[in-house]
């Protein structure tokens, strides 16, 4: 590397001018917000382009932007940080993203589970729209290629660039740097290291939103093949964490995924806090799984109950039950030999909880989000890092999760917002 050109060529940085490091939807969203109150801004990626998650998201089954559940129930899906982003969300709701979401022509529609899509609008042309909107501004200016590295005691940035080093010391900064899921959109997470040498505690990322690896035989490996599993309610059992005997999260409703490592989908990414804390308590979870959850016990009993049948075990539950080959196989799996399956009083039981053990998550690059960042001890309210004045931080980067369903892109806009005013209200304070 060489030695660092302090704020030079075009990365020269007026003392006025605000740095937004990391172009993501909460980059984009703080460099906006910014500019509408009038600051200069400077914003660094180190990738040839802003977005490039963004356009990873509304890709894989449309952009789920946000989430129509009234406000508490969705800052509860912030889990620990509910508190935090009940404040947050009343700062830019829901509301106020589909109003944002007017301002390119777009409508909103409403799906299953409350999630919000755009409609009238892709992913890459709402980018587009975006980007041309805030380079429409004579006060703001995009550097690509800047790879952040440093930041010194005295707010100073350094960027790896193809021209060596270069350093910034804008009036205040934002950061928006993403978590560690998909390195290949340049959310790589690498940014941890930077942040610990400058002595701002970071919790490890770990995958969140994603798939967990199950002890299936080689026959399971082979049979599902991205099956879904279609309306089953599914639970995890695990030690309470304060020693009050076994605690029971769930039961969430609807699809899961059977594929060829284990189980995916929206019911096992909301429990995924369980199952995590469950496999580092223990090394494994149980995930129980209902196979008919619009049936009770007692249907199942009477439906099984003096059936005779020439059939084999498999055809008998698709006849009496209704159940898939695939649910069949999972049946299979938890009862081998088959005696439950044979017993009606034990299956009807089985039925409503088979069982499914967890061994791990796959790796993060494949997860939608990653748990962990900025830990929330090392930021004041207005999301400025307590160590650093005028340095704030905004979306993935900080330490909170959310499961699918339009909370995660929520939670990067509410958290741009309430950084970008702090940046405002900071500056305006001290007169700059
Ligand atoms: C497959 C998939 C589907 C998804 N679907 C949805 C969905 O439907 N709804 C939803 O709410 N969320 C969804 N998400 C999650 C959502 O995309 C992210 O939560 C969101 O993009 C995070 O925004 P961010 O701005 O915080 O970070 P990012 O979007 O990750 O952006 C971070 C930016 O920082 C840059 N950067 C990183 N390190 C550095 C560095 N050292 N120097 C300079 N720049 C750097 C990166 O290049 C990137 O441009 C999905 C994610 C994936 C992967």
């Amino acid at each position: 590397m060489t030695a660092a050109a302090a704020d030079s060529g075009d990365a020269r940085v007026s003392s006025e001018a605000c740095a937004v490091v990391g172009g993501g939807p909460a980059g984009l969203f703080a460099a906006e917000t910014l500019l509408a109150g009038g600051r200069p801004v400077r914003l660094y990626d180190a990738m040839p382009s802003c977005g490039r998650k963004l356009l990873v998201a509304g890709n894989a089954g449309g952009l789920n932007i946000t989430n129509a559940a009234p406000i508490d129930a969705f800052a509860s899906r912030y889990g620990e940080a509910a508190p935090l982003f009940s404040g947050l969300l009343r700062d830019f709701s829901p509301d106020d993203l589909k109003t944002w979401l007017a301002g390119f022509g777009a409508s909103c529609r409403t799906g299953s589970g409350g999630k919000v899509f755009p409609d009238g609008i892709g992913v890459r042309d709402l980018l587009d729209a975006w980007f041309a909107r805030l380079s429409a501004n004579p006060a703001f200016s995009f550097f690509p290629g800047h790879r952040f590295a440093s930041l010194s005691r005295d707010g100073a940035l350094g960027f790896e660039t193809a021209r060596g080093l270069v350093s910034a010391r804008p009036a205040a900064t934002v950061f928006a740097l993403g978590g560690a899921s998909w390195p290949a959109t340049g959310s790589n997470g690498a940014w941890r290291e930077s942040f610990a040498s400058a002595g701002v505690a970071v919790a490890p990322f770990k995958p969140a939103n994603c798939g967990y690896e199950a002890d299936w035989d080689s026959y399971l490996a082979g049979r599902f093949t991205h099956v879904p599993l279609k309306n089953v309610a599914v639970r995890v059992g695990r030690e309470s964490p304060v020693g009050n005997g076994p605690i029971e999260y769930g039961p969430i409703l609807g699809e899961i995924m059977l594929t060829p490592y284990g189980v995916e989908g929206g019911p096992i990414y909301a429990l995924g806090r369980a199952i995590r804390a469950a496999i580092e308590g223990s090394l494994s979870c149980e995930l129980l799984v209902d196979l008919l959850p619009d049936r009770d016990a007692e249907w199942i009993l009477a439906r099984l109950t003096g059936a005779v049948s020439k059939d084999s075990l498999s055809n008998l539950y698709r006849k009496r039950l209704g159940l898939s080959s695939e649910a069949f196989a999972l049946l299979r799996h938890a009862d081998p030999e088959g005696h439950s399956l044979r017993d009606p009083m034990a299956a009807s039981s089985l039925v409503k909880r088979v069982p499914i053990r967890l061994m791990r998550a796959r790796p993060i690059a494949e997860a939608i989000s990653s748990a962990g960042g900025i830990s929330f001890d090392e930021l004041d309210e207005s999301l400025m890092l307590r160590r650093y004045p005028g340095i704030f931080c905004a979306g993935e980067m900080l330490d909170w999760e959310a499961p699918t369903g339009g909370f995660l892109l929520q939670g990067c806009f509410s958290t741009a917002r309430r950084a970008a005013n702090g940046v405002l209200e900071w500056l305006a304070s001290r007169r700059i």
